[in-house]
């Protein structure tokens, strides 16, 4: 008698456990879905809200990529429709000013008329501070864009993000942000493909976790009891909640939504305005500005603003990890690493939580591809 393999647990049915799921599946195990939440789609669960708009629950997420096999293989589970994102930042003066930085933005704040990069990469030459080796995300500020834009755009921004000073947060933060000089005024313009799928996000969820293959269980928090069940298990769980805080616990941050309803049918040219001010808000979606996200109509918007918060603070909803110059946090999580690696059980961790990375979606489809994929070739 041919005694069936034991399936996969996968704890986590947002990207990096679906992506994990649906390769495995794929090349036949039998994969169990487990998610402590109501609903499929982690952080990039959205739905239709009674003003017939479609609202990503979490706050916006907008796909960008350079990788174009990621970028395929998302593309069959839905259809995917070019969007190019667009940010402006509201100064104190109530004028809307393109971002990252262009020319545009130096010629708002400084009242200057520049008409060629050129004049603007001298402009920001000029104000740039002399900084060789720039430490943490201020230094690298400095010495690209000087004193008077770090302060305007990144500095109250910062801080009410992270809850850390522009000294304290790591480069790579901030350098998600390019610094231009010429016209561009989109968000991603370094990223090739940028799109937004037609029908949502959770659709595609749908669609991915659609195969007999895959079993999805929501509201069920995992247990190491449960590992004796199963071959291997692929967990996008918190790594401290998993060793029960034994090092320490890892911070996020997290982020309180407050949604209003506009009457205006009026679409600005932009999705996403940033607050430069130093009150507790970050920034602001207007849903009906992505495409296809006016379902039904109704005559009314919605708009959702963000106000971030520690994660202790907001039900320990988990979304931000967070880097410091001092890298002090990775430190604690490379303690959780190592014990994980002495785990006798037959245990992955995956994704944002499980890895504490700040990571964009085509990057945890990429690493989840990969690591799935790996997997597969230990298998014989
Ligand atoms: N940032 C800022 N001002 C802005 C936009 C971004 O200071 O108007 C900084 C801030 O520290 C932020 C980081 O750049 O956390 C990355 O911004 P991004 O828009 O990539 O954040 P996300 O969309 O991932 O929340």
């Amino acid at each position: 008698m041919v005694v069936p393999s034991k399936p996969v647990l996968i704890v986590g049915a947002g990207f990096s456990g679906t992506v994990h799921a649906r390769i495995l599946a794929e090349a036949g195990f039998h994969v169990d879905v487990i998610d402590v939440r109501p609903h499929i789609g982690g952080n990039a669960y959205d739905y239709v809200d009674a003003n017939g708009i479609r609202v990503h629950a979490y706050g916006p997420h907008l796909f960008h990529t350079k990788n174009r096999a990621v970028a395929d293989w998302l593309r069959g589970f839905g259809d995917f429709v070019a969007y190019t994102h667009k940010v402006r930042a509201r100064l104190p003066s109530g004028a809307m000013a393109p971002l990252p930085i262009n020319l545009d933005t130096v010629n708002l704040v400084f009242g200057t008329h520049y008409e060629t990069a050129e004049q603007v990469a001298a402009h920001l030459a000029r104000v740039a501070l002399p900084i060789a080796n720039p430490a943490n995300a201020a230094e690298y500020l400095y010495a690209n864009i000087g004193r008077d834009l770090t302060d305007l755009f990144f500095r109250p921004y910062t801080k009410k993000m992270w809850q850390f000073d522009l000294e304290d947060m790591a480069t790579s933060v901030v350098k998600r942000i390019p610094l231009r000089s010429d016209r561009t005024d989109t968000y991603f313009a370094d990223d090739e493909i940028q799109m937004m799928p037609r029908d949502g996000y959770t659709a595609v969820f749908q669609r991915l976790f659609d195969h007999p293959g895959i079993t999805v269980t929501l509201n069920t928090a995992f247990d190491t009891a449960m590992l004796a069940d199963y071959r291997f298990c692929f967990n996008a769980m918190p790594i401290d909640a998993f060793f029960d805080y034994a090092e320490g616990e890892l911070p996020y941050r997290s982020i309180r939504f407050h949604t209003r309803t506009a009457t205006d049918a009026q679409a600005q040219g932009w999705s996403v305005t940033n607050f430069t001010d130093s009150g507790p808000q970050t920034r602001e979606t207007r849903w009906d500005c992505l495409p296809h996200h006016i379902v039904n109509e109704t005559g009314r918007r919605t708009v959702t603003a963000e106000e971030p918060c520690d994660y202790r603070d907001n039900n320990r909803e988990r979304y931000y990890p967070v880097k410091t110059a001092d890298n002090r946090f990775q430190e604690i999580y490379v303690k959780y690493q190592s014990l994980a690696e002495k785990l006798s059980t037959e245990i992955s961790f995956i994704g944002r939580c499980g890895t504490y990375q700040y990571l964009d979606m085509d990057q945890v489809i990429n690493q989840s591809l990969a690591s799935a994929r790996r997997w597969l070739a230990t298998q014989s």
